[in-house]
């Protein structure tokens, strides 16, 4: 379960908290608005709840906002000043605040809501900073923390690299200083690229070399990007930022390639890749797997019957229900039309036979309502279970055994047998 996070604004524009209401309702990961219309109120709110952003306009009727800053600081909750008041900016970032945004327009509230999406997300971000200055590693890890991202670091590639590979949380981004001893950041960009692509973890070099020959080496050979010393901190923020938004559209990509727009569920193509990587581990254990495939039941005469609309209700329906009665570690997909498939791997015959079985269940006793109209429908499962190379040959398998099940009357699990070859119901 994700913690649901609390956002504080802090504003007596019913525009603006609109604004950051719809915003936060898109949000994909649990978040709670929370609202005051003054700073004395927001500063009760900090102190007797966990608040895990605030945004703040200065201009309010009373005059805290300086003490609510403050509190809020001392506190770590990541705090962004969305203002009106243009010539706070220098006293407020000395506080150590996310961003000081001057609203000036829809794009000032656009970037503030990016910007707060950006913290929230932050939480489970992590950065690997390498450097083999001390100084240098509190430099960075001081203005990322700012962001609320959480810092590891090392002073040395080879660490480095160690953690890359155990560490238990998934780090997104390393910032690496180019000048090391043994190991520079061009030559640990060459390494860490051997493993990690570029849709997954994003590297930034750090140098004081302003060479094009070396910024486009670094770049060629995986960098994502090159930030110049000195930097600032809004500097290092902004193409950390970017980075980290970047990864975030390749991983949006992914997903959306991935999965059925309907049912949100696994689609046929992310089924046979991540079969693939399956059968290729059980080769090596000898392990056997369940392949079961799933039809709903005159599902036609639900979309003559109720029309469409209804239909895709009832499809989003089943596939909820053999989502939440399946493992984490099973793998199920929506396989087109009104066709399911899973893949079992952890379970022995007679466990993946009570499987399938429950599936059955719920779905027979699952009522789907909309309006004044109910509609019960039932699902007819082919099961597989043995030890084959691919997925392929056991979805055939499966497919013969479900065509036997809607042959038989429908509302049913059969299993193929692979010794004899021959079908067996299992429902009662
Ligand atoms: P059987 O018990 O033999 O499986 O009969 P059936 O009616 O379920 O099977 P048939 O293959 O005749 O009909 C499947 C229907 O599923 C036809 C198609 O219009 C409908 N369908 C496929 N995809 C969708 C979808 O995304 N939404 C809706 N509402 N209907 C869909
Ligand atoms: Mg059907
Ligand atoms: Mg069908």
């Amino acid at each position: 379960m994700k913690t649901v996070r609390k956002v504080l604004i802090v504003d007596d524009s019913e525009d603006i908290v609109e604004y950051f209401v719809q915003v936060l309702n898109r949000c994909t990961s649990p978040v709670e608005p929370i609202f005051a219309l003054t700073h004395k109120d927001a500063i009760e709110i900090i102190n007797n709840q966990t608040i895990s952003v605030i945004l703040v306009e200065l201009l309010l009727h009373d005059a805290c906002a300086k003490r609510l800053v403050n509190s809020a600081v001392v506190k770590n909750i990541p705090t962004i000043v969305l203002t009106s008041i243009q010539d706070k900016k220098e006293s407020f970032q000395k506080l150590n605040i996310v961003e000081y945004i001057v609203k000036e327009n829809r794009s000032s509230l656009e970037y503030a809501a990016d910007v707060l999406k950006r913290v929230l997300k932050n939480y489970d971000t992590t950065v690997l900073v390498v450097d083999d200055s001390k100084i240098a590693i509190e430099k960075y890890s001081k203005a990322l923390k700012k962001l609320n991202l959480n810092v590891v670091s090392s002073n040395n590639a080879k660490e480095a690299l160690e953690l890359l590979q155990d560490s238990t949380t998934k780090i997104s981004i390393v910032i690496t200083d180019y000048n090391m001893p043994n190991v520079n950041g061009y030559e640990l960009t060459i390494k860490i690229r051997e493993k990690y692509k570029k849709d997954n973890l994003s590297i930034m070099i750090v140098s004081s070399m302003d060479c094009s020959d070396t910024i486009v080496s670094c770049l060629k050979m995986g960098a994502n990007d090159y930030l110049l010393k000195p930097y600032n901190d809004e500097m290092l923020a902004v193409r950390v930022t970017n980075n980290l938004e970047l990864l975030d559209l390749f991983h949006q990509t992914k997903e959306i390639s991935h999965r059925d727009f309907l049912t949100s569920l696994f689609n046929r193509r992310y089924f046979f890749e991540a079969s693939t990587d399956i059968f290729n581990n059980i080769q090596k254990s000898d392990k056997a797997v369940a392949i079961a495939m799933i039809d709903i039941d005159h599902f036609k005469t639900i979309n003559d019957t109720y029309g469409h609309d209804i239909g895709d209700l009832a499809l989003k329906e089943a596939a909820n229900i053999l989502k939440h009665n399946l493992r984490t570690s099973d793998l199920l997909a929506r396989f087109g039309g009104e066709e399911f498939c899973i893949l079992l791997d952890r379970s022995s015959q007679e466990q993946s036979k009570e499987i399938v079985e429950n599936l059955r269940q719920k779905v027979e006793e699952n009522v789907v309502k909309s309006g004044d109209i109910t509609i019960k429908y039932t699902i007819s499962i082919g099961l597989c279970y043995g030890k084959y190379k691919n997925a392929e040959e056991m979805i055939k398998h499966a497919d013969d055994a479900l065509y036997i099940a809607k042959h038989n009357g429908r509302n049913r699990v059969v299993l193929f047998d692979d010794i004899t070859n021959a079908h067996c119901s299992i429902s009662k």
